[in-house]
């Protein structure tokens, strides 16, 4: 995967590069998980690539591998945060989909009951 984006100004970028603190649950050349600063559950991760991608509608085909680690991340983080008794995973896309923050990221929720429709 390329490099990081070591100019962009959007918060996941800054948060990648260290230069806002967060608390950090796996990072490796690629990938990084952190805690989110207002969580919607008892657990609720983050979980971004580092390269900068708006969202979900820029990433391409050649970059379907990349989504398939997000996901397997998130597996894995479940598991080692002990949500035997299930999680969700979210994928905010676009002003209608809730997206804030413009840098492609999947949340991992559990710790509760989610219920559904999530409203
Ligand atoms: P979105 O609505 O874009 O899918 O979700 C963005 C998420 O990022 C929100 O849940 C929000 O609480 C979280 N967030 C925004 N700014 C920060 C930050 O500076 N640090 C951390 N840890 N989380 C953030
Ligand atoms: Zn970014």
């Amino acid at each position: 995967m390329e490099e990081e984006c070591i100019t962009c100004e959007c918060i996941f970028c800054k948060i990648a590069r260290g230069e806002i603190p967060s608390k950090k649950v796996y990072e490796d050349e690629n990938y990084l998980a952190f805690h989110d600063i207002d969580p919607q559950a008892p657990v609720h991760i983050i979980i971004i690539p580092k390269k900068h991608i708006e969202s979900l509608n820029e990433v391409s085909e050649d970059e379907k591998g990349m989504l398939g680690d997000l996901i397997i991340l998130a597996k894995r983080l479940a598991k080692d945060l002990g949500l035997e008794k299930g999680y969700r995973i979210v994928i905010n896309t676009g002003p209608e989909g809730g997206q804030a923050v413009l840098h492609l990221h999947l949340h991992l929720l559990g710790g509760r009951e989610m219920g559904w429709p999530p409203g």
